[in-house]
């Protein structure tokens, strides 16, 4: 078991992808990563397959294949680690819902992340994302929102806060994602009222739900600097709030399999937090940090 500063590392790490979408490892490489690393429960959340071209997500003709390599994985690793078959599901603005076949396999799975990943119109091949590159997301706010971000992140939070009460996932994944390319205050600046009474709003929201928001560490790992999802400055507004938290690495490659967790461990401590929530034989339990 990994400590830092004497504390006990967090245990459970639910946002994990694969080869089966846009992770490199295979899920097995990915769950002896997780046992070396010391967790104790794991959660497998391939991107649920989109009703639209990309090639990022799961492909559909997958899924059997990937519902048995997980039950086969729980098998072999039962002694080390507890695992969980999980799909992170896009819920869609445009559509203000999920996709048909999400709403099919969702039975099937032990849990659920819900995120938003797109902005504008579903309905075509040349979709628009939030997270896959500064000028995509700029083309996105030109195509659906005449240049105004405000508008489109005001859009947002409400699809979040609406997602959340109509679905109530297990997870919402990274709550502020389109921070993501807002280097410079490029989209939208964080410091602003409007910006901070909008996700409070939200928070407001969530904190009516069964939702468990996710601390995601995996942000830098992929653009450096962007620091963590929910940024800083939410943490207390949600502890205010008793919104319960999960851990999740959005990890897609071994190495980031416990990225920042004791960094977002102590964050989470010092702003109040006492605890978070892990799946222990198939149910959501409260855990305590930092003990
Ligand atoms: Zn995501
Ligand atoms: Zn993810």
């Amino acid at each position: 078991m990994q400590t830092f500063g004497g504390i006990k590392m967090i245990q459970a790490n639910y946002h994990v992808h694969s080869n089966y979408c846009d992770g490199k490892n295979s899920l097995e490489e990915m769950v002896k990563a997780g046992i070396e690393a010391g967790l104790k429960s794991m959660g497998l959340s391939s991107h649920m397959p989109l009703p639209f071209l990309n090639d990022w997500t799961m492909e559909e003709a997958n899924l059997e294949n990937y519902f048995k390599d997980i039950a086969n994985l729980k098998k072999k690793y039962a002694l080390s680690i507890e695992l969980y078959c999980g799909m992170e599901i896009d819920y869609f603005i445009d559509r203000k819902d999920i996709s048909e076949l999400a709403k099919k396999v969702w039975p099937r799975l032990d849990y659920t992340i819900m995120s938003i990943h797109t902005i504008g119109s579903t309905y075509r091949d040349d979709i628009s994302y939030i997270d896959d590159s500064q000028e995509d997301f700029a083309k996105g706010i030109r195509n659906y929102y005449n240049n105004q971000s405000q508008k489109f992140i005001e859009d947002y939070f409400k699809a979040v806060g609406n997602m959340v009460k109509k679905y109530q996932p297990d997870i919402l994944g990274h709550i502020d994602l389109i921070k993501k390319y807002n280097q410079g205050n490029f989209f939208f600046n964080e410091k602003d009222t409007w910006y901070q009474e909008t996700v409070k709003h939200c928070l407001d929201v969530i904190a009516m739900t069964n939702t468990r928001m996710e601390i995601n560490t995996g942000a830098n790992m992929r653009v450096p600097g962007v620091g963590r999802y929910p940024s800083d400055w939410m943490i207390p507004e949600m502890c205010k709030r008793n919104i319960p938290i999960t851990i999740g690495g959005d990890t897609h490659s071994v190495e980031g399999i416990v990225n920042e967790f004791n960094e977002a461990e102590a964050i989470l401590l010092s702003c109040g937090y006492k605890e978070y929530w892990i799946l222990k034989k198939g149910r959501w339990e409260s855990q305590p940090l930092g003990v």
